[in-house]
């Protein structure tokens, strides 16, 4: 499974990003977060509850970015993105919105050009810091991966409560100024897309109106081996009466 030890890690360079800086301040042994999607590349929450594990706190944070982006500057290195995903739900962190402001002022003043994303699973979206901190990023990238509460139980696995219904007003707020990141995937219990599910994930995103869509499929290693994937060019059909309408859709197999 897929595991983040440092802090800020990188510059990585993709096509996609171009050099891009990663940012993990959840716990670096195991996997925290208020889902426990069967997909999650991180591994189940229970085989990494190890005790004493700990948040890096905010001045770990603002020390490992400071010296990455310095030292990238000073030696020439380009930093095109800054993404903050990691070992879970980054939002969870306490002092999340600190978090953002210091990584935005740092990013002004290294490398103003620079993209900051969050990838959060928009569970705490009903909290106004988290909410207005990932408004402030550039590219806020909010998960909704079933269009149903029984789908979201069986793919999700929330820990705790989880409406969807309060996540999609919740998403509202964002008027459109988000992208919207789905998975698409069945199993022996569930298909995201089954036909009425498909149609009522369309209406969602007709709802909510994001600046982008990503729909993916599994890619690494899951936790859960009976899951199976779609190709590109199945789930290019499955989006696409919401291209024909104008939406911007990313597919990725
Ligand atoms: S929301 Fe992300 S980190 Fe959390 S369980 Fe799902 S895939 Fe893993």
């Amino acid at each position: 499974m897929l595991h983040f030890d440092e802090i800020v890690f990188g510059p990585i360079f993709s096509r996609r990003l171009g050099s891009s800086l990663g940012v993990n301040i959840l716990p670096s042994v195991g996997k925290l977060c208020n889902f426990d999607c069967v997909y999650c590349e991180c591994g189940w929450n229970k085989d990494g509850a190890v005790e004493g594990r700990r948040f890096p706190d905010l001045q770990e944070v603002e020390q490992a970015l400071t010296s990455k982006i310095s030292k990238a500057a000073a030696e020439g290195v380009p930093v095109d993105s800054i993404t903050f995903s990691g070992n879970g739900e980054p939002t969870m962190h306490p002092d999340f919105a600190q978090i953002i402001d210091v990584t935005l002022k740092l990013r002004d003043e290294y490398f103003p050009d620079a993209k900051v994303s969050v990838l959060s699973n928009a569970t705490l979206l009903g909290r106004e810091d988290v909410a207005q901190a990932l408004m402030r990023v550039d590219n806020p990238i909010l998960k909704i991966d079933a269009s149903s509460q029984e789908l979201v139980e069986k793919i999700n696995k929330p820990v705790g409560t989880y409406k969807l219904a309060d996540v999609i007003d919740n998403m509202k707020k964002f008027e459109g100024n988000f992208i919207l990141q789905t998975m698409f995937l069945r199993s022996e219990d569930f298909d995201t897309v089954a036909s009425g599910a498909l149609e009522a994930w369309r209406d969602i995103v007709r709802m909510l109106r994001p600046r982008q869509v990503m729909v993916y499929t599994i890619d690494r290693e899951t936790p859960d081996k009976s899951l199976g994937k779609y190709t590109v060019e199945e789930m290019t059909a499955m989006v696409q009466p919401l291209m024909d309408e104008g939406f911007d859709i990313q597919v990725r197999g």
